[in-house]
């Protein structure tokens, strides 16, 4: 069956959103902590719908990348730069250090080769969407942007290879149909193939850390959380205090590995996976920002509940940025 790619954009971009908005008040909150809070979490949204009052940097900086992709009909750096030096003004919600610092210093026109951080963080891959959306049907490029856009602000090689893993498995889900379903080893294969080959010794790290989530998707949603939360984190960056807890890192590895496991874990519908992404623990917005990328372009903004999509600030304006984006996408194909 063909696909409707229009609402596979508006499903992704959406899905991005709604993770972040619903992950926001779990920020740094051990996942075992938030389950406490409730027994249903739908129940728990309809009652707290104050908590759930925003989304953050991660929807922020997606909106930014899609608006940079349409200006320039495509990966321009300048276009880039000028958007996410923008965000500042926005002003930025809860922004990772890494992040902030590198874009400051392209607001005083330091040469993004000097002025992006040495940062591991997952800021690039929560920011990918739009370019795993545009260029679904240019493999070579989709890699070649989701690297460039990426090391504009985060010069650290798993922050590049996150962004392309995102934005590769958006590619491969775009034409899916949630009915038939998918298979998970051509997924796997596709995912870590898109990351092959390179002479990064993190990016065979992350190809094995890929290969052991695969053999350990059996495991409960908590269980396998505890044994990934962390996955590829070196000291002295490793929490100690959440050795065995289920508090997803800010590390671009670790965060793409949790949200990637939840997202296959709950592939029944987008309120199920979304609901499990957002109260990860740990870097929860993020775990929803990147995951709801995945079952949004999986399913599609018509298979959204509406009250979830309204949850989000300004929806609507989401909705047709990314139907501006499909526009340029489908002149370009
Ligand atoms: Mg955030």
């Amino acid at each position: 069956m063909k696909q409707d790619f229009l609402d596979k954009f508006q499903g992704s971009m959406l899905g991005v959103a709604i993770g972040d908005t619903l992950g926001h008040p779990f920020e740094g909150v051990l996942r075992e902590d938030i389950h406490s809070y409730f027994k249903d979490f739908k129940e728990f949204i309809g009652n707290n719908r104050k908590l759930f009052n925003t989304y953050t940097d991660d929807t922020q900086l997606t909106i930014h990348t899609a608006k940079a992709l349409i200006q320039g009909n495509g990966f321009n750096t300048d276009n880039f730069i000028r958007e996410y030096v923008l965000w500042l003004e926005d002003p930025p919600i809860g922004p990772g250090y890494g992040c902030i610092s590198s874009i400051r210093k392209l607001k005083y026109g330091i040469p993004w080769e000097q002025a992006s951080s040495n940062s591991g963080g997952n800021g690039t891959a929560m920011r990918i969407a739009p370019i795993g959306l545009f260029y679904c049907k240019d493999l070579n490029e989709l890699k070649k942007s989701a690297i460039k856009s990426s090391i504009i602000t985060h010069s650290h090689p798993a922050a590049s290879a996150g962004a392309i893993v995102i934005a590769r498995a958006i590619a491969y889900l775009i034409d899916k149909n949630p009915e038939a379903g998918f298979s998970i080893d051509e997924f796997f294969e596709v995912i870590i193939s898109s990351i092959s080959g390179s002479q990064e010794e993190i990016w065979e790290e992350f190809i094995k850390i890929l290969a052991k989530l695969q053999s350990n998707l059996d495991l409960p949603i908590e269980a396998g959380l505890i044994k990934f939360s962390q996955i590829g984190v070196k000291s002295p960056y490793f929490i100690e205090q959440y050795l065995g807890k289920a508090f997803v890192h800010p590390y671009t590895i670790s965060t793409v590995v949790c949200a990637i496991f939840i997202f296959l874990k709950s592939l029944s519908s987008f309120e199920k996976c979304v609901f499990e992404l957002a109260t990860a623990g740990g870097d929860s917005d993020t775990v929803g920002a990147i995951g709801g990328s995945l079952v949004g372009t999986y399913f599609g903004y018509n298979n959204i509940p509406i009250d979830l999509a309204k949850m989000v600030k300004g929806y609507k304006n989401i909705l047709k940025l990314s139907e501006e984006l499909y526009l340029k996408f489908a002149k370009r194909n």
